[in-house]
């Protein structure tokens, strides 16, 4: 870790917690901050600590899964049966990651609430031999090679509409509602149509990525999906306001197991599914 990163961009924290114009920075699609060396001096002081990464819970929450980045295997405790907490399209065998369910569950009953109903999940975890066998049939055009799909995460959901096609979907009243307020539940629309060149995946509006509330508010207020906030996450690191508190999120690379985090700061570790890892500092 290199602490001259985390001193530069809390440094800029505080300069910008006594400025007004931090919330206009944020929402105009510049949420991304780059470090200034000049302020490095003010923050000298702040103490920071080793973090043992075998004494700590790593999410997965942040994994970057695709063409290029393999799935690589999940704690399968981490997986729920999908029902009865939610509508399936099939009762046996549909699992999701607990914290994906939860989202999914919260999403549907705020959906109900504003008038939209009939949602449910077509599909969530999928072993090694289910994504083989949709990819050697060749008629899901979506699928993507065995290995190589978030659903082998659990953190991947497919939801539908009662009475509403795939194709249909996007432009429902439910699919557009699901697209503007997943986010709120911590779950990102992962294949926009505008960010195909990106994803490497055709358009998918019922495919939706469990992330985390406040990377999912990011992301979309930013319109950035999964690759490129990674991106900006490891090239410069990303400050942003969620709920009132200020969020730090950085890259990071153990050494010898261990990293390096700011004294007396509530902090999650993400892996990155890349060899490093992510930590988000909250204050
Ligand atoms: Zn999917």
């Amino acid at each position: 870790m290199k602490r001259r990163v985390w001193l530069l961009i809390l440094a800029l924290g505080v300069v910008f917690a006594g400025c007004e114009a931090v919330q206009d920075l944020m929402s105009d699609g510049q949420g991304l901050v780059v470090a200034d060396e000049k302020q490095e001096t003010s923050n000298e002081r702040l103490g920071y600590r080793d973090v043992d990464l075998t004494d700590v819970e790593i999410y997965d929450y942040l994994m970057l899964i695709n063409r290029q980045n393999r799935a690589r295997a999940i704690n399968e405790q981490d997986l729920s049966a999908a029902w009865p907490t939610v509508p399936v399209s099939v009762i046996d065998g549909m699992l999701l990651h607990h914290s994906a369910l939860w989202a999914v569950a919260e999403m549907f009953d705020e959906a109900r609430a504003a008038g939209f109903s009939g949602l449910f999940v077509s599909s969530g975890f999928k072993g090694l031999d289910e994504q083989e066998r949709l990819y050697d049939n060749g008629r899901n055009v979506f699928a993507l090679p065995p290995g190589y799909s978030e659903h082998h995460t659990g953190l991947a959901v497919d939801i539908m509409a009662t009475g509403v096609s795939q194709v249909q979907l996007a432009g429902s009243e439910q699919g557009r509602w699901m697209a503007e307020n997943s986010w709120r539940f911590g779950l990102i629309l992962r294949y926009p149509e505008d960010k195909q060149d990106v994803t490497g995946v055709p358009f998918e509006p019922w495919h939706f990525r469990y992330v985390g509330k406040a990377h999912a508010y990011f992301m979309f207020q930013n319109r950035v999906v999964l690759e490129e906030y990674i991106e900006m996450v490891r090239n410069d690191g990303v400050v942003f306001d969620f709920n009132g508190v200020e969020h730090f999120v950085l890259h990071t690379n153990a050494q010898n197991g261990i990293i390096e985090v700011p004294d007396g700061m509530d902090f999650s570790i993400y892996t990155d599914n890349l060899g490093g890892f992510i930590i988000m500092v909250r204050r």
